[in-house]
């Protein structure tokens, strides 16, 4: 689609990256399901290998029906390229894996999703990179935390499950000073509530999995790349910068100036890591896309009603939902997320651990799931499932505490949903 530059979010969510198939006219995008695809000739083989020609040779790199997807998903984000793969826990590596090194770390923020604490903390230490986690609201920590073997900051736009706000143009600042790149996860936002790359952020992560398909179908994740950081400026980053040995020596960098992330991430990283996103989920993913505005101004109706009569609940203690005026982030959600602060929130029970459990097996309407930015409202007792193996600690700086629940609400009758809850904390309490 031309005239990008020009049209609105509601526009870009169902035209962007797309045009009828040129061989049959097809309105939908076709789901390319093939492995391989043919050269045209010899020539045409040798220059796709060399990057000298855009095309496609084998879908470990690219697919028509997923290369759809990252336009579109680069056009909502503001991004100069995209590249899916196989989940959001995939993309984090996959946004890491051009810049990062054995001895290299990363600093990360400790209100994390809990499967990247410990993707972070534990996991990427066998590739012999490492994670300091610091608490983003404090940024004379944050600058501490980073040292000459620092290569990214990272955090989460509203970060699960406290929905808690990133304050992304202060760490933007401090990544810039310390010539390093600023990765945001925008997963719980979506770009309609925030677009991390206007506020400062090089790199975005995703998992396509929540809001973006919006229904709990497929696993997916994506990494958008601003086009913006200067790999070239020092040399920490020799993958982008020098000759890369992985692909006969090409200078990314050099050779393809704003795109040299995100054909690293397809000539190297899904080439070697094989993370690849399958062309069935890209359609899934696709189709959700074209509703997200109106999905996620109904989420956001929805949690804000609800976040504000369970804060007046007799069996609640407290509701950690950045859209409330009671919220220690409500002056940020106001500034830096306009549209809404999520639909994402956890809330304490007067009656602790024991009454969040019967409170979760008491509901009928939500589902007790590992998931969230589904349609339907979802919960969760997020220190006895997801963010378990986490120590107590962690928990705590994550806002998993034992006698918080998670809910992620949908986009049900708000009516339905309120009671729902109000039947649950009477049993629960
Ligand atoms: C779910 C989630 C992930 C991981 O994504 P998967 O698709 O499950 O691998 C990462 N970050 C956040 C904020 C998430 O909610």
């Amino acid at each position: 689609m031309s005239d990008e530059q020009s049209y609105g979010f509601d526009t870009l969510q169902i035209h962007a990256g797309t045009e009828p198939d040129p061989a049959t006219g097809a309105r939908q995008v076709p789901i390319y399901q093939t492995t391989a695809y043919v050269f045209k000739d010899a020539d045409h083989a040798a220059r796709l290998f060399n990057l000298e020609e855009v095309g496609y040779i084998y879908s470990r790199l690219t697919n028509p029906t997923v290369s759809a997807l990252q336009d579109r998903l680069n056009a909502l984000e503001g991004g100069a390229g995209t590249v899916c793969c196989s989940s959001g826990h995939a993309a984090q590596i996959m946004a890491l894996f051009p810049i990062m090194g054995p001895g290299r770390n990363v600093v990360v923020s400790t209100r994390l999703y809990g499967g990247s604490v410990t993707q972070f903390s534990k996991t990427i230490t066998r590739f012999g990179w490492s994670a300091t986690f610091v608490d983003t609201e404090d940024l004379d920590a944050v600058k501490a935390a980073i040292n000459e073997d620092t290569r990214a900051l990272y955090c989460e736009s509203i970060a699960n499950p406290g929905g808690y706000l990133s304050d992304i143009p202060a760490l933007a600042r401090i990544a810039d000073d310390a010539g390093i790149p600023l990765i945001v996860d925008n997963t719980t936002a979506t770009p309609y509530l925030c677009r991390p790359i206007e506020q400062g952020a090089t790199l975005v992560t995703h998992s396509l999995t929540k809001y973006l398909t919006g229904n709990g179908t497929v696993m997916g994740g994506a990494v958008v790349d601003s086009g913006k950081f200067d790999w070239s400026a020092s040399d920490k980053f020799p993958s982008l910068s020098a000759e890369e040995p992985a692909y006969h020596g090409l200078k990314f960098h050099e050779a393809l100036g704003p795109m040299a992330f995100t054909f690293h991430s397809i000539a190297v990283g899904l080439r070697d890591l094989g993370m690849t996103l399958n062309p069935q989920a890209a359609h899934y993913t696709l189709m959700g896309i074209e509703t997200l505005s109106l999905r996620m101004e109904r989420h956001v109706q929805n949690a804000e009603a609800l976040a504000a009569w369970l804060e007046t609940h007799p069996a609640v203690a407290a509701v950690t939902y950045a859209g409330l005026p009671s919220s220690p982030y409500h002056a940020r959600a106001k500034a830096l997320y306009p549209r809404g602060a999520g639909a994402l929130f956890t809330i304490k029970l007067k009656g602790g651990y024991e009454s969040c459990l019967k409170f979760v097996d008491s509901l009928k309407l939500f589902s007790h799931v590992a998931n969230l930015g589904d349609a339907r409202s979802l919960v969760i007792h997020s220190a006895s499932t997801t963010h378990r193996q986490l120590t107590e600690d962690q928990q705590i700086a994550a806002g998993a505490e034992p006698d918080v629940v998670r809910l992620s609400i949908g986009i049900e009758d708000v009516k339905d949903l309120k009671a729902d809850l109000d039947q649950a904390l009477k049993t629960a309490s």
